[in-house]
């Protein structure tokens, strides 16, 4: 197909744009909602705000404490001074494979990852609120406790295997992060007023982001506004890639259509020409010897070759492609014969 190309570039290129735009408008609305979201300090007033709302919820507001572990905190594995709430542990295979085209390329893959997770609450001034499903926030800030690369020592045979089988072993990489005891962070989700008394920060229940971010509110919200601005730079680069590849389809297009009503013309020009002649000649009143031999009415106008007999109007000849019908030799090939 003449469009192959095209068509393949501009679905990746829309594939592309969907997705910008999606990052875009949820950058977008994620800003607008966290600038929406009243700020409320930790403190003893808190209580009696949520309590005084409706069902005892704030639906979106950010708060902002020290992660105080409520009972005994995760201890790191890689440095026992270090404890947490939340820990991540990752070992990844880092590989070198060779790809489709032929070339070998970096490439990784996570072959474990465990998040170990403990009920904490944030505090300011003696006063809690219990963070609630920290693994369903769509931001949890956490710090690099350590992060080791182990190279593969690679012996002659996994050289030779690792041809064979295109990957090879480049090392394997583990990585602890952890949310820190006592790390100052700021709470975006719903706040509500527990049965046993307690205020809980947990995920929205409108579909709003859940953010644990170690960043300010201001910050968050710069952050989101610079990737919403590349976002959008992106849609334009994309949207215009799209506007170029679908006029380029369009223009092919109509340069074929042309070609073909052309093609259609000039045919049925050629077919008008031959009509007149055929007139003419019948006018004339053609001896038997220049008549098609097939239909005894058409002048003949195909020579057969190899035999080279002159014997058929080009109608009967698109019916005939096997043997003359004069000498039965096999058609091998014809040609429009200009009888005079
Ligand atoms: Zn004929
Ligand atoms: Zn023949």
């Amino acid at each position: 197909m003449d469009y192959l190309a095209e068509t393949i570039a501009l679905g990746v290129d829309s594939l592309i744009l969907a997705a910008c735009i999606k990052q875009y408008y949820k950058n977008k609305n994620a800003m607008m909602m966290i600038q929406g979201a009243p700020y409320l300090e930790i403190d003893r007033n808190l209580k009696e705000i949520v309590e005084t709302h409706p069902e005892g919820k704030l639906s979106y507001v950010s708060v902002r404490g020290t992660v105080k572990p409520l009972g005994n905190p995760i201890i790191s594995i890689n440095n026992p001074n270090v404890s947490g709430v939340v820990q991540l542990l990752r070992i990844k295979e880092h590989v070198v494979q060779r790809s489709t085209t032929g070339f070998w390329a970096d490439s990784e893959r996570t072959i474990q990852e465990v998040h170990n997770v403990m009920p904490f609450s944030l505090e300011t001034k003696g006063m809690q609120i219990e963070v609630c499903d920290p693994l369903a926030a769509d931001v949890l800030d956490m710090d690099v406790i350590s992060d080791t690369f182990h190279p593969t020592v690679p012996s002659v045979m996994d050289h030779i295997w690792g041809f064979f089988a295109g990957i090879r072993q480049r090392g394997v990489q583990s990585t602890e992060k952890m949310l820190r005891k006592g790390t100052m962070i700021t709470g975006i989700g719903e706040l509500v007023y527990a049965k046993d008394g307690t205020l809980r920060l947990q995920p929205p229940s409108n579909g709003a982001p859940f953010y644990l971010t170690n960043m300010q509110i201001t910050s968050l919200v710069k952050k989101l506004n610079d990737s919403k601005k590349n976002y959008r730079l992106l849609c334009i680069v994309f949207g215009t890639v799209g506007v170029i590849l679908s006029g380029l389809i369009i223009r092919k297009y109509w340069k074929h259509k042309i070609e073909l009503e052309e093609e259609a013309k000039r045919r049925s020009q050629i077919e008008e020409s031959r009509r007149e002649r055929r007139r003419r000649m019948r006018d004339e009143d053609l001896p038997e010897n220049q008549l098609c031999v097939v239909c005894k009415s058409n002048p003949i106008e195909i020579i057969l070759l190899p035999c080279g007999h002159v014997c058929l109007c080009e109608d009967c000849s698109s019916d005939i492609t096997e043997l003359c019908p004069v000498c039965r030799a096999t058609i091998e090939k014809r040609a429009v014969a200009y009888v005079l």
